[in-house]
């Protein structure tokens, strides 16, 4: 996953922890490589219950690092990631073979 604001790759940290930090910004998970970091104008998401924002996103639920509150992330935003339901789409390619005289 590259940087999210700057689009830079991560690289393979040569010992120890990675530098980029990572955060949860518009419900979904960012990484943030080490050069964003020195700018202060992230706009992540923090936090309802202390205001922290290391926090990380799964499965539609955003977690805090820090004091361990859970919430729910916004259906909105779990709406676009959702896939379309199984069997639609071959649905739809019958009924174009249908009308395309291909069936
Ligand atoms: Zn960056
Ligand atoms: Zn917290």
């Amino acid at each position: 996953m590259p940087c999210y604001r700057c689009g830079a790759r991560q690289t393979d940290p040569v010992r120890g922890a990675s530098p980029w930090q990572r955060g949860v910004r518009n419900e979904s998970q960012v990484l943030i490589c080490p050069d964003c970091q020195r700018l202060h104008d992230h706009d992540l998401d923090a936090c309802s219950t202390c205001g922290s924002r290391a926090l990380i996103c799964r499965l539609g639920e955003v977690e805090c690092r820090s004091c361990g509150a859970v919430r729910m992330a916004r259906s909105d935003a779990l709406t676009v990631s959702v896939p379309p339901p199984p069997g639609l789409s071959a649905e739809v390619e019958a009924a174009l073979n249908r009308v395309l005289g291909r069936a």
